[in-house]
């Protein structure tokens, strides 16, 4: 009886609430379409900051490169806005292994009135480094630190000679991103607060130092300012306000020479290198400001003044670094033949997606890389083709689908929770292809022209800012599913950012090359043609990739040889053929590839290749013992964030 009249009861109730629903989803609802469980979205849970409170708006740098004592030695000066209303004691840096040595304050830097800072140091976090908290009075408006780094700083690499291309002058380079800013430079390390910056970087007469600014290579004071004998200076200048993690510095025997068809002075596009690398690199890149000017076409300028390039001696650990002005890139992708340069397009695709807008979590950072990766396909097909673009997608589809199986259902999520975890356990696959697929499944089913409007107004609306994923949903919401509410039954929108896995309906790459260098990898397999009749040295290096990755796993010893003596895998000089093909020798214990193994292993330092190399390798007794060994020879020559993930390969746990 209750229960009946607990209905009965609650009968009005009911109805008024279904009229509500009706009213709600039918004609005028409120509130977000794609609402995401989070109350507070901007809350970077990997910076100690407080810019609520006070806030960094320029950071400037004045520091000498120590080539002998392996630090940088200086001082950072932050200009800062105080928050509305707030009482702000202090304001709180990030910093890592940082030997603080003073805090100053100023209530006008311009006028250079410096009073002393009472300053702490809080505990060490293994993840977040440790809390500079440095106390302010209220007319406070710039915070300068006199500081050094460490040795070990996990942003920075010192190179000595015989680990560069020349080997005669020593290399430094820094990697910043994502949270190791902060290791050699104190401030507020979130991608949610963004500064303009300038530097004074005083560094050995014979070197040449280069930032992620807006130098100009022809100026007359491009090669830096000789003080004495064996100090050069170099300033730099980026007035656009970016994020921490772009801010950048490497040093080296830099030369410098033209890509744009338009001449030096006239045009905007270079290269970086040292000597004997120069040529090559800007053979490699000639199409350089071809695909600026196609991006520019589909969604805006380029902001950003000069786009030059700098190519990395081979220990870096990444493809590329999209540092502003100047993107950092490995020499692995100089193939010869302009087949890798798609890593230029990716870099050059963050000027707009990630430098222009940026993620403001490292939760957020599929908006980074999966609109890089999504333009990254577009610029290729504007630049070598349909078929090109199709290949690459492809690629990453499969990539990515082996991600998918690999990782924790929690990882294979867009809007991954990296609360507790290094921001660097979120740079899988999964924002780059699932984020990339994502778009790619919008622009199907929106259409292109509509698409591109869409991507043009969200870089013009949001330029210079950083975003959340639910800003991203809401202006999604407004410009596409508003105006044609017959789109959220074609593309589950939060499925797609919340949910594991790829939703159905997704718009899965397909390539007729692709689909032909895997029939001839079966055929190959089951024994049906031989290795010599397979036309391998024509095909593109994305057929030959596929080839490799779509035979079985286990080859015999004769199969392996035949592929070796039609193809020359083991002496080839692509380094996404030859790694992949490394990766098959491991796994089938194929011996006369060892030396090449060992030689690339000690040589390349690109997390890329290194990783899954170590990880095939440790799957047997004696694989794990080579490795070992490889490992004592090339561990020196790597980055420390290369070293973190070989030993955690090598040793689990730390044990
Ligand atoms: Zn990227």
């Amino acid at each position: 009886m209750r229960s009946v009249c607990w209905k009965l009861h609650l009968f009005p109730l009911a109805i008024f609430a279904a009229i509500a629903c009706v009213c709600i989803c039918g004609c005028s609802r409120k509130g977000p379409m794609f609402p995401l469980d989070n109350p507070t979205p901007r809350a970077d849970v990997h910076s100690y900051a407080n810019p609520a409170e006070w806030k960094a708006t320029r950071v400037f740098l004045d520091l000498d490169v120590d080539f002998n004592r392996k630090v940088i030695r200086g001082t950072a000066l932050l200009d800062l806005d105080r928050g509305p209303g707030s009482p702000a004691p202090a304001v709180v840096l990030d910093t890592r292994a940082l030997k603080i040595e003073k805090a100053e304050w100023s209530a006008d830097s311009a006028a250079g009135k410096w009073n002393v800072a009472k300053f702490s140091v809080g505990a060490s976090d293994p993840i977040l480094g440790a809390p500079l908290r440095v106390e302010i009075p209220p007319e406070a408006r710039a915070v300068r630190i006199a500081y050094e780094s460490s040795p070990g700083a996990v942003a920075l690499q010192w190179l000595e000679p015989a680990q560069t291309t020349g080997k005669k002058q020593p290399f430094l380079f820094s990697q910043s991103q994502a949270i190791q800013a902060r290791s050699w430079i104190p401030l507020q390390d979130s991608p949610g607060i963004r500064v303009t910056y300038g530097a004074k970087i005083r560094v050995p007469g014979q070197l040449r130092a280069v930032m992620s600014a807006n130098t100009n290579p022809f100026a007359e004071d491009a090669g830096g300012i000789m003080l004495d004998a064996s100090t050069r200076e170099f300033h730099f200048e980026q007035p656009k306000p970016i994020p921490s993690y772009l801010i950048a510095l490497a040093v080296g025997d830099l030369v410098f020479a033209n890509l744009d068809p338009r001449g030096g002075k006239e045009g905007r596009t270079g290269v970086y290198a040292e000597p004997s690398v120069l040529p090559a690199a800007s053979k490699e890149f000639t199409d350089t400001e071809k695909m600026v000017e196609a991006v520019e076409a589909r969604f805006g300028p380029y902001r950003w003044g000069r786009y030059d390039l700098l190519v990395l001696p081979p220990s870096f650990p990444f493809g590329g670094m999209e540092n502003p002005c100047l993107t950092f890139a490995t020499p692995t992708v100089i193939a010869g033949d302009k087949s890798l340069v798609s890593l230029v397009a990716h870099e050059l695709a963050h000027s707009w997606s990630g430098n222009l807008v940026t993620n403001a979590t490292w939760r957020d950072f599929w908006l980074n890389e999966g609109f890089t990766t999504y333009i990254e396909r577009r610029i290729l097909e504007d630049i070598y083709g349909k078929e090109r673009a199709d290949m690459e997608a492809v690629l990453g589809y499969r990539t990515l689908l082996d991600e998918l199986n690999r990782l924790p259902e929690k990882d294979e999520i867009l809007y991954v929770d990296l609360k507790g975890r290094d921001p660097d356990d979120g740079f899988t696959e999964v924002p780059y292809e699932k984020g990339a697929l994502f778009l790619r499944t919008l622009e199907s089913v929106v259409g292109r022209e509509k698409f591109d409007h869409f991507l043009r107004a969200y870089f013009e609306e949001n330029a210079f800012q950083s975003i959340t994923t639910q800003d991203f949903l809401e202006k999604l919401e407004t410009a596409l599913f508003r105006p044609d509410p017959a789109l959220e039954s074609k593309v589950p929108v939060l499925q797609w950012i919340t949910q594991p896995g790829v939703p159905e309906g997704a718009a899965i790459p397909k390539s007729a090359l692709l689909d032909h260098a895997a029939a001839a990898a079966e055929s190959f397999a089951e024994g049906k043609s031989s290795a010599s009749s397979i036309s391998f040295k024509t095909w593109s290096t994305q057929e030959q990739l596929y080839f490799l990755r779509s035979l079985p796993k286990s080859l015999d010893a004769a199969k392996m040889a035949a592929l070796d003596e039609a193809f020359g895998l083991t002496r080839s000089g692509n380094a996404e053929v030859v790694a992949e093909w490394l990766l098959m020798a491991v796994r089938n214990r194929y011996a006369p590839a060892n030396p090449r193994l060992e030689r690339f292993l000690v040589e390349v330092g690109r997390r890329k290749f290194i990783k899954p190399l170590y990880e095939e390798l440790v799957k047997t007794p004696e694989g794990r013992e080579r490795a070992a060994a490889i490992y004592a020879k090339a561990r020196p020559g790597y980055h420390p964030m290369a070293v973190a993930t070989v030993d955690g390969i090598l040793n689990p746990a730390g044990k």
